[in-house]
């Protein structure tokens, strides 16, 4: 599951650093108290116990608490909820193809001009606003093919179509 790459760029974005990856790894393979993870990984406790209260604002994580007889202290044993995690992921596949058809939309019905330059790249309306005159440095505007552009969105959303119907 977390060699999925959509699922790896979220959670990161959420446990901040990738090692972290290994806490939740942890939790898949049931093993659920912070010192256990701790020990397994090598993370520092306060790192582990941040990250699980990270995941557990986020829905994805969730914990029962036990008094532990012996010691009277409270032993909290965490479980990753594999169920959110994929409906945050569909979530954010979908606001994803959203944006990627929108711009696609847009480059596929506009005609673009460049500066040669690369300061600024402006569809038929702006450059006709600017006389086709670059802002910055006042070179000419050129006509820029975006069949490159358009491809390399295509290839985007389907691989993220791709990605959605596993
Ligand atoms: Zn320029």
């Amino acid at each position: 599951m977390l060699a999925d790459p959509i699922v790896q760029t979220l959670l990161i974005e959420l446990v901040e650093e990738e090692e972290n990856l290994d806490i939740v790894q942890c939790l898949l393979d049931g093993i659920g108290t912070d010192e256990e993870i701790a020990e397994k990984t090598g993370i520092k406790l306060n790192i582990v116990r941040k990250v699980l209260y990270k995941l557990y604002d986020e829905g994805l994580a969730s914990y029962k608490r036990d008094k532990d007889k012996e010691t009277q202290w409270y032993t909290y044993d965490w479980e990753f909820k594999v169920d959110e995690l994929q409906k945050l992921k569909l979530k954010r596949c979908n606001t994803e193809l959203k944006e990627l058809n929108e711009r696609l939309d847009y480059e596929e019905n506009n005609m673009f001009f460049i500066c040669p330059s690369g300061h600024y790249r402006l569809d038929f309306e702006d450059s006709s606003s600017v006389e086709f005159i670059c802002p910055q440095c006042g070179a000419e505007l050129e006509f820029d093919d975006n069949k490159d552009v358009i491809d390399e969105l295509k290839d985007h959303i389907e691989f993220i179509e791709d990605i959605m119907s596993q």
